[in-house]
């Protein structure tokens, strides 16, 4: 019996995540569950899954939720020490990040240092805080499993091998809902345009994210930090059927990919179960039924998220955690229909052209780097008009 810790479980990583649990259930036993808002599926979770200790994000929804779980045994509590206090519940064995954004960056951090495997799908955090979080995991002596789809595929692909023999990796991406919207039309697109992501079922943020290939940007940040691989050995390929999940070439000329279904329920399972494979009632594969595969460079000019997030990693030191916030407010007001979809890119350069980088120490560190970024793309923010 393996336990587990969700933060983040009402997300769309953390229900998956809670189904293939609940398929498994002579495998998996929730220890501890954290939510942000959406405190009604948060108690019905709770109910459901009968975790030792739940918390919620703000202190203030503390009381709303005892009263939603009323008579059911559980310890309800909030706010960052909350948090921390689900992400290092004593009985865990793996702790699954989940949370969207740098909010993960504290609670994840804790379970770490408790000694927790780690199943990492808030990928915010390896962005902001790579060389930490990495050092983190060395020390404690704990594993990270990926579940970025794509990381999950490197991973899978790179079982067996030695990192020496490694010639570079390649990244697939979909391409998102924009791939053939021409450039000059990209200014005018909706939030329910950009929300409508062709092949994945996301949370809001990953989904604009992928809509402007911040997401692959963020990605690319991921497996360097995850594989200890120089960024210009990881390339990115649009391939709009998104089946094959990413690929690693050898130094032989041998190219392994890790091919399924678009479910994140396979690289969930895959993290929780390590090094078994577990039921997930993905679709399975049938490429007779595929027209083709198809694969291309691609266009940083329509998409210029990506090559920003490479600029970040070449500037390095907080560069890429203030990339990272300006990233988070730019999707946030996009969003909330403050600013249009082109202006996303522009905050974020904008914020990154304002900022000198310095070394980050420390999680505070990054945290304080993490404000100013955020508070910086604000102020770029109102100063622009729609
Ligand atoms: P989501 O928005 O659906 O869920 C986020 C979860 O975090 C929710 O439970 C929410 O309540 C909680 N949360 C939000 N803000 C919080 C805060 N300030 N403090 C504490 N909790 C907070 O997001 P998602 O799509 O499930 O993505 C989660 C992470 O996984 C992201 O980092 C995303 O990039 C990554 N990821 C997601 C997918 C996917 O298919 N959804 C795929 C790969 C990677
Ligand atoms: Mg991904």
């Amino acid at each position: 019996m393996k336990n587990i810790a969700i933060l983040g479980s009402t997300g769309s990583i953390g229900v998956s995540t809670l189904d293939i649990v609940s398929s498994h259930p002579d495998r998996f036993r929730i220890i501890a569950l954290t939510a942000g808002k959406n405190l009604d599926l948060f108690a019905t979770q709770i109910k459901k899954f009968t975790p030792r200790i739940a918390a919620v994000a703000s202190p203030d929804d503390i009381p709303r939720l005892r009263e939603l779980c009323h008579g059911v045994d559980v310890i309800i509590t909030g706010g960052v020490e909350g948090l921390v206090a689900a992400a290092t519940a004593d009985e865990s064995d793996m702790v699954v990040a989940a949370i969207v954004g740098a909010a993960g960056l504290v609670p994840t951090a804790a379970a770490i240092r408790a000694g927790k495997d780690i199943a990492l799908a808030n990928k915010e955090i390896l962005v902001t805080a790579g060389h930490l979080f990495m050092e983190l995991v060395a020390a404690a002596g704990v594993r990270l499993f990926p579940v970025d789809s794509e990381h999950s595929a490197i991973f899978q692909s790179m079982e067996g091998h030695r990192s020496e023999d490694i010639q570079r990796i390649i990244l697939t991406a979909s391409g998102g809902p924009f791939l053939n919207t021409p450039a000059d039309s990209l200014g005018a697109v909706t939030v329910a345009d950009a929300l409508n992501h062709p092949n994945w079922a996301m949370g809001k943020k990953i989904s604009i994210d992928s809509a402007t290939m911040m997401n692959k940007g963020l990605e690319v940040i991921e497996a360097h930090w995850l594989f200890n691989t120089p960024v210009d050995k990881i390339q990115v390929n649009i391939h709009p059927q998104s089946i094959i999940h990413s690929m690693v070439e050898y130094i032989d000329g041998s190219v392994i990919a890790q091919l399924g279904s678009p479910d994140m329920k396979a690289p969930i399972a895959y993290a929780l179960a390590y090094p078994e494979r577990i039921t997930t009632g993905v679709k399975p594969l049938d490429l007779t039924t595929m027209s083709g595969l198809t694969f291309h460079n691609p266009d940083c000019e329509k998409f210029p998220c990506l090559q920003l997030a490479y600029r970040a990693m070449t500037d390095g030191e907080s560069m890429p955690a203030v990339m990272n916030a300006a990233n988070e407010i730019a999707v946030a007001e996009f969003l909330a229909g403050t600013c249009s979809f082109t202006r996303i890119a522009e905050i974020i350069e904008r914020t990154m052209d304002a900022h000198v980088p310095h070394p980050l120490g420390s999680i505070e560190e990054v945290l304080d780097a993490d404000r100013w970024g955020r508070e910086t793309a604000r102020e770029i923010c109102r100063e622009m008009v729609y």
